[in-house]
């Protein structure tokens, strides 16, 4: 299968690429993304097909439905990361909390966030597929958390790719910023920088404006690649685990294969409920996807309202640091789908130019037959994760932002699924304050936690705190591009 860009095609690229070509170099015509042509039917017959297959099976066939240029064995290699989560048969546990509620718990894996549903596999194809190309390249992440770790974490020691990362000093939570700076690896650059996220991105789009940076680079015979979720090598993986945990309640008599269900998403740059969107595209039987936003509310605004305005909005910092964004880059690829490039390539220069666009009323009533959605406040979002401590089921203060779409979005009592995208090891101070416990920092707060709830705390986070710094370098944002000219 070919990838057509969003915004239509300047002439200057090709008018398709192969899979490849599209996740190396993951920047379209006139600042768009690269969506598949089509998509693969993964209705009722499909889904009949697997309902007793492993994940990896599941997730190898439907890779193959997009007919994607990666060969079989590399293919397997990538999946065979799933082996190395805490269940090596089942990546994706899924949890009754509710009669008719369910959690896909996404965070088995390596960095405890959903991130690495996609970044372990994708590790393994982008490395492989530069390393046949005799081709370097950089990738550089600005990360307010969870990604940062999880694009360390797939890419240390993988030839033909280094990593720089940018977070802000003091914006993460300990565990976060630990699980970067212990990343020991000579491909890997992790810089704190004196200032929040916002001053991270900017500081990491300055660099790659800057003409000095791009001369060394070119100098170097070193490209630029991505690994954010605007790759598409990020979201085909994102398509996997909704139909997985759809089979699962299946398969344990919960629902009929063919019933509908609402899946609930957490959303910040609306990878995970574009995965939702192409699943449901490709029949899987969902009624809505429901989404679930913080105060930064930009996308209960835009599925409520029809327009998309950041004119006066200034981020606001939240207990659910991974949901801050105001720019949520996936969206585009929904307008894409529904209403095509020229409308799509509209919208995103007003966007751009004026900070605001509006769907018309049949554009709005299309959207709001896919998706409806919620915010929620911090405090919000605390009383859940106390609610359900209590019943012993402990939750992110991600996950807890399902709650409410859960209880007040449903138009019908139908079965629901609720995405969980971290663990609660990896923001304990905001779970600690959920339940009552006085504590300061992540050690002393994952204890407290952990001894009052009886709850196990992973290896991988446990073992962080014993863990040597491996990149102490914290600096002014004036002061990057001397250190990434230094590492290069
Ligand atoms: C990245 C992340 C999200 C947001 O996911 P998107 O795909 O960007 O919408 C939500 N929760 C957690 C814990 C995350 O790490």
């Amino acid at each position: 299968m070919q990838f057509i860009q969003t915004r239509g095609n300047d002439n200057t690229r090709p008018k398709s690429v192969s899979f490849s070509e599209a996740i190396l170099n993951p920047s379209a015509s006139f600042g768009g993304l690269y969506v598949p042509e089509s998509l693969p039917d993964m209705g009722i017959v499909f889904l009949s097909e697997y309902l007793n297959s492993d994940y990896k099976h599941l997730a190898f066939d439907l890779l193959q439905k997009f007919e994607i240029d990666i060969d079989d064995d590399l293919l397997w290699e990538a999946l065979d990361r799933y082996d190395h989560f805490d269940d090596s048969n089942n990546p994706v546990p899924v949890v009754k909390i509710e009669e008719d509620a369910w959690v896909s718990e996404l965070y088995h894996g390596p960095t405890r966030a959903f991130k690495d549903m996609a970044l372990q596999p994708f590790g393994v194809i982008l490395s492989a597929l530069a390393q046949r190309r005799e081709e370097e390249y950089l990738i550089m992440a600005a990360t307010s958390g969870d990604t940062g770790p999880a694009t360390l974490e797939t890419f240390k020691n993988k030839p033909n790719i280094r990593v720089a990362c940018l977070y802000p000093d003091g914006g993460t939570s300990d565990v976060q910023r630990l699980q970067m700076v212990t990343e020991e690896a000579e491909n890997l650059k992790v810089v704190g920088i004196h200032g929040n996220f916002d001053d991270a991105q900017q500081a990491l789009k300055s660099l790659l404006g800057s003409e000095e940076f791009k001369q060394e680079l070119s100098e170097k015979g070193i490209q630029l690649s991505a690994a954010n979720s605007v790759n598409f090598g990020r979201i085909i993986f994102q398509i996997i685990y909704h139909i997985h945990s759809y089979l699962e309640l299946v398969r344990r008599g919960e629902i009929g294969l063919g019933d509908e269900a609402y899946l609930v998403v957490p959303s910040g740059n609306f990878g995970n409920a574009l995965g939702a969107y192409y699943a449901k595209k490709s029949g899987l039987p969902i009624r809505k996807i429901l989404i679930a936003s913080n105060a930064n509310n930009i996308l209960t605004d835009l599925i409520n309202t029809g327009v998309y305005d950041i004119r006066d909005r200034k981020l606001i910092l939240t207990e659910s640091p991974a949901m801050d964004i105001l720019k949520s880059s996936n969206v585009e690829r929904v307008l894409f789908d529904k209403f095509g490039a020229e409308r799509t390539r509209e919208m995103m220069e007003a966007l751009n130019d004026e900070l605001v666009y509006h769907l018309t009323e049949a554009e709005l009533k299309s959207l709001q037959e896919d998706f409806a959605a919620i915010e929620n406040t911090d405090a919000e979002g605390e009383a859940v994760i106390a609610e359900y401590a209590a019943r012993g089921y402990l939750m992110d203060p991600h996950t807890a932002t399902c709650l409410k779409a859960y209880r007040s979005l449903r138009e019908e009592p139908l079965p629901t699924l609720m995405c969980s995208t971290a663990e609660w090891t990896k923001f304990s101070p905001t779970v600690a304050r959920a339940i009552g416990l006085d504590v300061e920092g992540d050690e002393a707060a994952l204890a407290a936690v952990s001894q009052t709830l009886n709850a196990p705390i992973p290896r991988q986070i446990q073992a962080l705190f014993e863990k040597g710094i491996a990149h102490g370098t914290v600096v002014e944002k004036t002061q990057i591009k001397q250190e990434m000219l230094a590492f290069l």
